[in-house]
């Protein structure tokens, strides 16, 4: 069973999987089970360019963004288990959490991050109840978004990037990821606010 699994390999969720995976020497992330669905087929970053976002160069694409942090997990934080070439279909709650089906499989895990973009073409079972119309993106684009209360939609249950709610902006679809797995580190740290920063040594 995965402590957390993330669905959706774009901005939000390699965020939110990079976080996690960066409090591995943490004693209260040490022995975590931490999974992600890196589906990246249909990412806005697919076909996106890059001239506005703070530390990347001007003319920066997105797809290499979108390789690039697939192989920057692999490399830093191998624990991570990476789940290639299948797409979530379907997220049923059970007695331990949340039982995650895709194409090919299905996955329990206790803690779910849904990080699948806001196009009305999202189609996992077992979130209809939770689909509105984007609160911040205008109407006749048809965005949805996943209602809910600082990423929570219900327990145990986080939404990340635009489903959250936030307007398409890479930075901040990176920084709703983050936030999203600040607060399960919290979680994980009895409730004790926590972060993971890398210091230059000197
Ligand atoms: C053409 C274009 C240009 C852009 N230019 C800029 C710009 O100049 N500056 C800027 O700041 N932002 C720009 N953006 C916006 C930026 O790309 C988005 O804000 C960002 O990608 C949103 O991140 P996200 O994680 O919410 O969604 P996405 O990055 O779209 O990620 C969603 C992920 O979920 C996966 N997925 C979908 N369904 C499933 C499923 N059932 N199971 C598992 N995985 C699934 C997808 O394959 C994808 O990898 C641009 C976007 C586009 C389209």
């Amino acid at each position: 069973m995965f402590d957390v699994l993330i669905i959706g390999g774009g901005a939000s969720g390699m965020s939110c999987a990079l976080v996690l995976g960066s409090a591995k020497n943490q004693t209260y992330a040490k022995y975590k089970q931490i999974g992600i669905i890196t589906h990246q087929k249909t990412s806005h970053l697919q076909n996106a360019l890059f001239n506005n976002v703070l530390g990347l160069n001007p003319g920066t694409t997105g797809a290499p963004i979108l390789e690039n942090g697939k192989l920057q997990l692999a490399t830093l934080y191998p624990h991570v288990q990476q789940i290639d070439n299948e797409k979530a279909t379907e997220i049923l709650k059970t007695k331990q959490g949340f039982l995650v089906k895709t194409n090919k499989t299905e996955y329990t895990a206790k803690l779910v991050v849904v990080a699948v973009g806001y196009t009305n073409l999202m189609t996992i079972e077992g979130l209809e109840d939770y689909i509105e119309p984007h609160p911040r993106a205008k109407i006749e684009k048809n965005r949805i978004w996943l209602k809910n209360t600082d990423h929570k939609i219900e327990e145990n249950l986080y939404v990340a990037g635009t489903l959250a709610g936030w307007r398409s902006q890479f930075a901040i679809a990176c920084g709703s990821g983050a936030q999203v797995a600040t607060d399960i580190l919290t979680l994980w740290n009895g409730g004790e606010h926590t972060k993971v920063h890398d210091k230059v040594v000197v």
